[in-house]
């Protein structure tokens, strides 16, 4: 994959009028963690005005944007999804091995960046900004279009007896997404459980399109906590609305 960024054309193109993107180690896109700013001259295409990052606290809240942003502006708070209706707003999540999930109403033009971690997925984040989408926004579920991301894959994502039983609390298919390693280990599908999650939320499954890649296997392209043991680096993911004027 020679490309500094991953786009799923499946999901959205120029033609939806939506600019999305899943970062790579490769990227150089860069945002300001609590505020907006402008989009860098890496940046393709320049459809987005600002570039919107907040301070990610492994929670499942969603911060709102539903009226223009200008750049400098700070966003104080903490939030692990981002929601806006407003062209040229690039709302963006940044990860190392969580899965960043991108969603959008073609009809409603309405978007949305999530940070799901194991902790933020198990608390609901994804289906919890699906239900934002429709009561704030009027999207309609059946159409929203879904993208799943690069994140630890089930072929390295090893967890613990306390994350696995925090998942069979919540989530009665939880056997289908993991692979038992040994008695209290387990390998966790996080993509998989995001897009299960989604399916019984009732979203379309030839709306949602999974990029299978790993952080933690492939050190060319991606940072990995897991992997380096420390943040050297996260992805920046994002999607907008393209402004027609
Ligand atoms: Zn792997």
């Amino acid at each position: 994959m020679a490309s500094e960024v991953i786009t799923v054309p499946s999901f959205a193109t120029h033609a939806d009028g939506v600019e999305h993107f899943f970062g790579t180690r490769l990227s150089c896109v860069s945002v300001t963690p609590g505020g907006a700013s402008a989009p860098g001259s890496r940046h393709r295409d320049q459809a987005a005005t600002v570039m919107v990052s907040v301070k990610q606290v492994h929670g499942t809240d969603a911060l709102v944007v539903d009226r223009p942003v200008v750049q400098g502006e700070a966003f104080e708070g903490g939030w692990d999804a981002l929601v806006t209706d407003q062209p040229g707003v690039m709302v963006t999540v940044r990860t190392a091995d969580c899965v960043p999930v991108l969603l959008h109403d073609p009809v409603r033009r309405v978007v949305a960046a999530i940070h799901a971690g194991w902790r933020g997925a198990v608390a609901g984040i994804v289906p919890k900004t699906v239900a934002l989408l429709v009561s704030r926004f009027g999207a309609t579920i059946g159409r929203l279009q879904m993208a799943i991301g690069p994140s630890a894959g089930p072929c390295c994502y090893e967890v613990d007896e306390p994350v696995l039983a925090r998942l069979r609390e919540v989530f009665p298919e939880w056997q289908a997404v993991v692979k038992p390693v040994s008695r209290q280990r387990a390998h966790l599908d996080l993509r998989a459980f995001v897009r299960r999650q989604a399916l019984a939320d009732g979203l379309d499954a030839e709306r949602i399109t999974t990029v299978d890649a790993c952080t933690i296997c492939q050190p060319d392209l991606f940072f990995s906590y897991r992997r380096e043991g420390v943040v050297n680096g996260t992805m920046v993911s994002g999607i907008a609305l393209v402004s027609r004027r």
